[in-house]
């Protein structure tokens, strides 16, 4: 029987989308990519398809993710890039070999080497990191308000006043601790 691993939370900015493949960092985490096979889902779903993954091709993408994470945390902040983790994304942007592709509809596809590596999705997923780092793009880069989450999220509402990373986890997650929160007032008054 095929084992349950838990479901992606997909976003619509790859960067981000890939680093939310772990979730509750500050919390219970929750690897969403535990295997091989778990990434190349992963990537098939994002435009990303490859043939084969490797668990050292794992470690290098789970690498790549906790860079952006800290690069973006950083961002986010305004603080000062972590240079090792720069380090990282540049080396993941400069090994891949994907090349953007348009559509006879117009949409662009990534074309990935001949052996559809997975070094050639991670650079672009790298190269979406960098683009959102650098503020090339619209929206802003932000940190989930939950405690347990602290993800760092692309904020492109128009107020760029977004709390929360994903709003049916993280944001219901805190409503809902602010209702035990209240009705545990109320029983204390009460009492
Ligand atoms: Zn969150």
């Amino acid at each position: 029987m095929r084992a349950q691993f838990p479901e992606f939370r997909l976003g619509n900015v790859l960067a981000t989308s890939f680093t939310a493949t772990l979730t509750e960092r500050h919390g219970d985490a929750v690897e969403r990519i535990p295997t091989p096979q778990r990434l190349m889902e992963w990537l098939a779903v994002n435009g990303l398809p490859v043939q084969f993954c490797t668990i050292s091709q794992l470690e290098r993408a789970r690498n790549l993710r906790e860079s952006i994470h800290t690069v973006a945390t950083a961002a986010a902040i305004q603080d000062a890039l972590p240079a090792s983790a720069v380090q990282v994304i540049n080396g993941c942007s400069a090994q891949g070999r994907a090349a953007a592709h348009l559509t006879p509809e117009g949409k662009r596809q990534w074309r990935l080497g001949a052996a559809s590596c997975v070094e050639d999705a991670l650079s672009v997923i790298a190269a979406d990191a960098i683009s959102i780092i650098a503020g090339e793009r619209d929206g802003k880069l932000a940190l989930c308000a939950s405690p347990t989450c602290q993800a760092a999220f692309f904020d492109t509402s128009q107020s760029r006043t977004r709390k929360w990373c994903d709003m049916n986890t993280c944001g219901n997650r805190q409503k809902k601790a602010r209702f035990r929160a209240n009705r545990g007032k109320n029983y204390r008054s009460a009492g």
